[in-house]
């Protein structure tokens, strides 16, 4: 074998290429009934950007970023994530003059990490983007899109989580007693959390390890902190969220990789995926935008995994997608049957109607044979009478009824039948 694949990267291939296809149609159609709009970013931005927005110390940045530098010595990353580069395309366009924006995207995102089931390298994100107004209401609407994204999928074992991390007041104040509460800990925690114990005391509730999982279940709640402003916040989320009828439950635990956050923190945890449950997540980030050269505005987003998404299908065995079989499959025997038939083949298609032709199969048996095996619904034969007449005989492939059709009705008689067929 000359070449492979890079490790943490994987081909769409057909017919997998139909589910994502089928996925990006239905995450499209219900972004368009909430007056969401595309935007596309490049996959690379400065460096810099991701360093600024998601905070030098974070994994992110440390770790698992692709950088490169490019010939006039530009250092560039690959990006790791979306939101950043949409608010770096915000202020960058000047959007805010033209009110509230609401934005999705969908694409792939890159990360150096060691790969495992349903985490690569480069993986497909789509996510969604509100910016311009604190109002909770924005918060329920963005948490119901997902959640109605999901479900609308026919996927069932799942839950939402939600949480609120405070503004960068309150937030301060919790940190503190957090860190209060850890110091006599310290030496037991693992290396990780003893270096974040400083400066980000609140990514030690995340830990995997089971020392610091069972430390941290004893840890304040971020929730017993909030300020009146954030408390109340936090309210009106949940009281939207009752009211639009989507189920959720507070965990106090929630915190999201990337320092930009604020208030309002969720996530969708699947529980057939193992240790990586999170299907998808999001929150406020109402300092982000300000850090990174704009006007402060407030803020919120989620973005959710794809592969993990199609890893959830799987588990619960649903079909999403069909594959496109052709209207017609063209049978002509000899040479000038091929002749008489091959102007009309774009004819059909430029009517609408998907047409397989296949010169490599010369007996009619054969290829008939491959009609059938495309799964075609007709097919059009011509022979000498056929070519004689200036017909086609079209043959119903499920019902092997067959009909002579003049061959500049073809078309018409093609998509009268497929309407039909598509009604019953
Ligand atoms: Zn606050
Ligand atoms: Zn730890």
């Amino acid at each position: 074998m000359a070449y492979t694949i890079p490790r943490g990267t994987f081909d769409i291939i057909p017919p997998d290429s139909t589910k994502w296809q089928a996925l990006k149609e239905r995450f499209q159609a219900l972004a368009a009934s909430f007056g969401y709009k595309e935007i596309t970013t490049p996959i690379f931005e400065q460096s810099d950007l991701f360093e600024r927005s998601s905070g030098e110390s974070s994994d992110v940045v440390q770790k698992e970023m692709y950088r490169f530098t490019d010939k006039k010595g530009r250092v560039f990353a690959l990006r790791p994530e979306g939101t950043a580069p949409v608010v770096r395309a915000f202020v960058e366009h000047n959007l805010a003059a033209l009110g509230n924006q609401k934005l999705y995207y969908w694409g792939p995102m890159f990360r150096y990490d060691r790969p495992q089931a349903g985490r690569y390298r480069q993986f497909y994100q789509y996510g969604l983007e509100f910016i311009g107004s604190n109002n909770p209401y924005w918060d329920a609407e963005l948490i119901s899109f997902l959640w109605l994204f999901i479900k609308g999928l026919g996927l069932n074992k799942m839950h939402l989580e939600i949480n609120s991390v405070g503004c960068p007041n309150c937030s301060s104040i919790y940190e503190q007693a957090l860190r209060e509460f850890y110091k006599p800990h310290l030496e037991k925690l693992c290396p990780d959390c003893q270096k974040r114990f400083v400066s980000k005391p609140r990514r030690l509730l995340d830990c995997k390890v089971p020392t610091c999982k069972n430390i941290a279940s004893g840890a304040p709640s971020q929730l017993d902190y909030l300020d009146d402003e954030c408390r109340e916040h936090f309210q009106a989320v949940q009281d939207y969220l009752v009211r639009m009828e989507i189920p959720f439950m507070i965990n106090p635990k929630i915190v999201r990789g990337l320092d930009y956050y604020t208030n309002t923190a969720f996530e969708i945890i699947y529980e057939g995926l193992g240790a990586q449950n999170s299907m998808a997540g999001g929150g406020r980030y109402n300092g982000l935008i300000e850090q990174i050269g704009g006007k402060p505005t407030p803020a919120i987003g989620f973005a959710g995994g794809l592969e993990r998404l199609l890893i959830a299908l799987e588990n619960e065995g649903l079909e999403i997608g069909k594959e496109a079989v052709p209207d017609l499959f063209v049978v002509a025997m000899g040479d000038e049957a091929r002749a008489f038939i091959l102007p009309e083949i774009n004819k059909l298609r430029h009517a609408g109607l998907a047409v397989e032709f296949d010169p490599d199969k010369a007996s009619f048996k054969a290829q008939l044979k491959a009609a059938n095996h495309c799964k075609a619904r007709y097919a059009a034969i011509i022979g000498e009478d056929e070519l004689r007449n200036g017909t086609v005989a079209l043959k119903d492939l499920n019902s092997g009824e067959q009909e002579s059709v003049a061959l500049p009705d073809l078309a018409s008689r093609l998509l009268k039948l497929k309407t039909g067929n598509d009604i019953s």
